[in-house]
């Protein structure tokens, strides 16, 4: 593994940046529906073209500053900006890994809340070798996959024992516009080829970063909105790049099916029972394993989206050949071709009393997974020594 160093120092607190009260980030642009842009422009006076043009400058063209507005009159500029594109989060340092290619940011939104997004870039060399592998990635190979990990909250009220996030429990929601500028501040790292490998985009971008997404559900379907939206209203991703993660809240999963979003949607399983469930996953007191399911392939039913399972490997707790054998058969009563599922090697977070299987009992829960006809791609653990990978975000200023 490779070392990490700081990219750059944190910013010096000035008094404008003092934290104000802890609560809802100021309106942005990227929270508004197009008619409601349109309207917001409207109100302070200005044509509703403006609109437009202010959605080409953020989505299209990444400007962050507003000298480069050169279609709207100086004298209105700093109006617009103010009223629709406040400064939602300031980078307070980012930190490398893999040469690199892995990078995660902490940003201190308007309220002095600290959030984490990571970058991941995936060379093309890379993402060939996992088509061949039968891997996750649907993009064509030869095309790179770059993918940002987004946080939907600050903090985390879902409480799962081995996540750092879920330890200190949920500060509060992030707006739309404060997840949008996650990604938007990541194609702007991108595109100015701060990132090794030369100028790039961004193709996928997964809610695996801290919080639930499906508890923070307005926030998170309009934040997909403006991903998917086309240009200049939108980032102009493909729904397929972009994946959810969720605990398996139910209600929010019907609810997410009937969207007409047709993200790709994730369900954080680790087990199959629910008397282990319960422990490692507390909502599951809730809504059962069978209760969760039964929504991921209702969920496949009306969008044609494969679900992925997740399912961290924790040393001698739920990596038991039975345990592989009774998801197999848990997921093939509900059909074939609906799922796949990711087994992920656990991240162990500080004084974490479990570890990750060995490589033997990985393996072994592969291919018995694979025997029952399942799709498996063992996840990896990129960004694992920056306390980057899944489940480390835990947004501390050291
Ligand atoms: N709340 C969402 C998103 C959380 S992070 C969810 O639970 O799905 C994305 C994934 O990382 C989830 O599957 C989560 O269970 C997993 N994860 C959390 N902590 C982890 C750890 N220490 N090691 C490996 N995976 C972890």
């Amino acid at each position: 593994m490779g070392h990490w160093y700081a990219m750059s120092e944190p910013a010096t607190l000035t008094l404008t940046d003092l934290p104000r009260r802890r609560g809802k980030a100021p309106r942005h642009l990227a929270d508004l529906t197009r008619a409601e842009r349109r309207e917001a422009v409207t109100a302070l006076g200005e044509p509703a073209y403006r609109a437009e043009q202010l959605s080409r400058h953020y989505f299209t063209r990444l400007a962050d500053d507003v000298a480069d507005w050169t279609d709207i009159p100086e004298r209105v500029r700093l109006l617009l900006a103010q009223d629709l594109l406040p400064a939602l989060a300031h980078l307070v340092r980012h930190v490398e890994a893999d040469a690199g290619a892995t990078r995660k940011s902490l940003w201190r939104l308007h309220d002095g809340t600290l959030v984490e997004s990571v970058l991941m870039r995936y060379r093309r060399a890379l993402a060939r070798h996992a088509a061949e592998l039968g891997g996750e990635t649907d993009e064509p190979v030869g095309h790179e996959r770059v993918t940002v990990c987004v946080s939907s909250q600050a903090g985390c009220g879902m409480a799962c024992p081995f996540c750092a996030t879920g330890q200190a429990g949920l500060t509060r929601n992030l707006s739309a516009a404060e997840i949008v500028e996650q990604v938007v501040a990541s194609a702007r790292m991108l595109r100015r080829g701060e990132v090794p490998g030369g100028p790039g985009r961004v193709s996928n971008v997964v809610f695996m970063g801290m919080g639930e997404p499906l508890a923070n559900y307005r926030a998170v379907t309009g934040a997909v909105r403006r991903l998917t939206d086309p240009s200049p209203h939108g980032l102009g991703m493909s729904a397929r790049g972009v994946t959810v993660s969720t605990v398996g809240l139910v209600p929010a999963m019907e609810r997410l099916a009937d969207e007409g979003l047709a993200v790709t949607l994730a369900l954080s399983l680790h087990a199959p029972d629910d008397e282990l469930r319960d422990e490692l996953v507390p909502v599951n007191t809730r809504w059962r394993v069978a209760e969760a399911l039964d929504a991921a392939r209702a969920y496949f039913d009306t969008t044609g989206r494969r679900i992925s399972i997740e399912y961290a490997l924790i040393k001698d707790i739920n990596d038991q050949a039975w345990r592989a054998d009774q998801l197999g058969a848990l997921l093939t009563a509900r059909g074939r071709g609906w799922v796949h599922v990711n087994p992920i090697p656990l991240n162990p977070t500080p004084g974490s009393k479990w570890t990750a299987s060995t490589r033997a009992a990985e393996r072994m829960f592969v291919e018995t997974l694979s025997a029952h006809g399942i799709a498996v791609t063992v996840r990896d653990t990129r960004g694992r020594e920056i306390d980057g990978a899944c489940g480390q975000l835990a947004a501390t200023e050291a």
